[in-house]
């Protein structure tokens, strides 16, 4: 090993566009602009932290002035590719605006902008967080802009394109880095484990790379962090390096709040916190468990995930609905944790609403009662205690529809046998909508027109708009017997605010008589 230690980060910087984690349409962009030499003025890189941007632009900088560039990567190694890596080149500048956003120094880079480059073909300046620039180094900047010379290229990156101006934003190529998949991530920290020799566990890798949240350098980092202590990393040594708290503890909470009891999840949150835990980390650590087990309780028992078996026992303890519910409850708390005065009163609000187990009117809360009934009875039908479901109660339910006409006697097919045969098929195809559909409420049929009700702006929501729940369900209904049918999700407008602020009061006001209100502002 080297005398001077290098962080991980900087001796994995990808040196080619083919080194890259994630970016595919990014990468393949600029590559064939490499291969074609059609080669834009000014580019704009977008995307949260340790995407990938800076090095795009390094890689970008050393491709375009190659010597001999390989399928649109630079070769690493003639002139232009060694004398830029050992940063010793005068055509490629890069500076960074948040430390250096003074006018002077942008006035001075733009300066030099009339020389033309001395060795390349290309001079570049790469500028960091370019939307931190002072006014007037952007307007000089802008003036660039309009007119470069031929051999120019401004390679502008930034974390925040909102806040750029639109004459610079019209002015450059624009290229969004999104977020880096967790498998991916923890499939280059692989790489660097076993090249550093060192040994570590998947799950506590694919822990890194979860907490990274897309950002391949923060996963590096925090692998560094893990990697000093010289032993094997495993998902317990990771927790401890990140100040999150154990699996157990996070599956002892889940076990509360599936029995609806709010008094010992309050007992767990305040051992959890005392032990000195980060209250943001434990709700992304609690969302991402809520996550498994609505996924098990939509897909069934995955081996793949950590103790699957008592994570299949805890997941049965919960409807699908409630499921999302609560992991609705928990994203909405790690957004409120980032203002709140008292982060963990937010977190213990959160705790309380997830306990709450449909003993309100509110009609969300009973259809998710009504459908853990059904789940239970269904259970109990399996075992042969109660007897089969007859077909009046199938037509009972659907008494709510909006004016469901009377199936016409002995036309076949009905409407409820379409859905069912239809949702058989469903669960062919997707199990996943399929899961989320039959968590939801049917809203019956009327004509040909099949509905189900569901909540707006929800995480179940999203998830059947990416998997194009609509089309497929209606394909679904015509496979089962009726080719004219069409299938709709009815929301409701948006009270999701609304409905949100009154749990909040609910609970605020279940909190106080819990634990006593003056109890109930605490500042951390
Ligand atoms: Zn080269």
């Amino acid at each position: 090993m080297d005398k001077t230690y290098q962080a991980l980060y900087r001796v994995w910087r990808p040196k080619t566009f083919s080194e890259m984690v994630g970016q595919e349409g990014v990468r393949k962009t600029l590559r064939n602009q490499v291969k074609t030499g059609r080669v834009a003025h000014a580019y704009l890189f977008c995307g949260s932290r340790g995407t990938g941007k800076t090095s795009a632009a390094k890689i970008m900088a050393r491709a375009i002035n190659c010597l001999n560039p390989r399928d649109g990567d630079p070769c690493g190694e003639c002139e232009s590719c060694r004398t830029i890596l050992a940063d010793q080149s005068l055509d490629v500048y890069e500076m960074d605006a948040a430390s250096n956003s003074r006018v002077e120094e942008i006035r001075d880079l733009l300066e030099k902008v009339d020389y033309p480059p001395q060795f390349g073909k290309y001079k570049v300046y790469i500028i960091d967080e370019v939307h931190m620039l002072s006014n007037s180094a952007f307007n000089a900047l802008l003036k660039t802009l309009e007119e470069p010379p031929d051999y120019m290229v401004f390679i502008l990156a930034t974390t925040e394109p909102q806040k750029l101006l639109p004459t610079i934003l019209s002015r450059c190529q624009r290229f969004d880095f999104g977020r880096i998949g967790e498998n991916e991530i923890a499939g280059r920290l692989r790489e660097a484990v076993e090249k550093a020799g060192a040994e570590a566990d998947d799950e506590a890798l694919m822990y890194i790379a979860r907490a990274a949240e897309g950002g391949m350098r923060d996963a590096f980092s925090i692998l560094d962090m893990c990697m000093g202590t010289g032993e094997r990393i495993t998902e317990k040594s990771v927790r401890a390096s990140l100040g999150s708290a154990d699996r157990e503890s996070l599956m002892e909470l889940a076990g509360h709040i599936a029995e609806s009891d709010a008094a010992g999840a309050l007992r767990a949150v305040d051992r959890v916190m005392r032990e000195g835990w980060d209250v943001q980390v434990f709700l992304k650590d609690l969302t991402a468990l809520f996550r498994q087990l609505a996924a098990i309780s939509l897909c069934g028992k995955d081996s793949a995930v950590q103790d699957a078996e008592r994570m299949a026992v805890l997941a049965e303890k919960f409807s699908t609905r409630r499921l999302m519910r609560v992991m609705e409850i928990l994203m909405k708390a790690e957004g409120d944790t980032r203002w709140a005065s008292s982060a963990r009163s937010v977190l213990e609000i959160a705790v309380l609403s997830a306990c709450e187990n449909a003993a309100g009117g509110d009609v969300n809360a009973l259809a998710e009662r009504i459908a853990e009934l059904e789940k239970e009875v269904e259970t109990l039908r399996r075992e042969g205690v109660a007897p089969a479901r007859a077909e009046g109660d199938l037509k009972a339910r659907d008494a709510s529809a909006p004016a469901a006409p009377e199936p016409r006697r002995r036309q076949p097919p009905a409407p409820n046998e379409v859905w069912k045969k239809g949702m058989k098929l469903l669960q062919e195809k997707n199990p996943l909508v399929f899961g989320l559909v039959s968590a939801e409420v049917y809203g019956g049929c009327v004509g040909h027109e099949y509905r189900i009700r569901m909540q707006p702006g929800g995480a179940a929501k999203k998830i059947m708009d990416e998997n194009d729940a609509v089309n497929l369900i209606t394909e679904s209904l015509w496979q089962a017997g009726d080719p004219e049918a069409r299938f709709e999700i009815l929301t409701e407008g948006s009270r999701e605010n609304t409905e949100w602020e009154k749990q909040l009061e609910k609970n605020e006001k279940t909190l106080a008589d819990l634990v006593g209100r003056d109890k109930l502002i605490v500042v951390d």
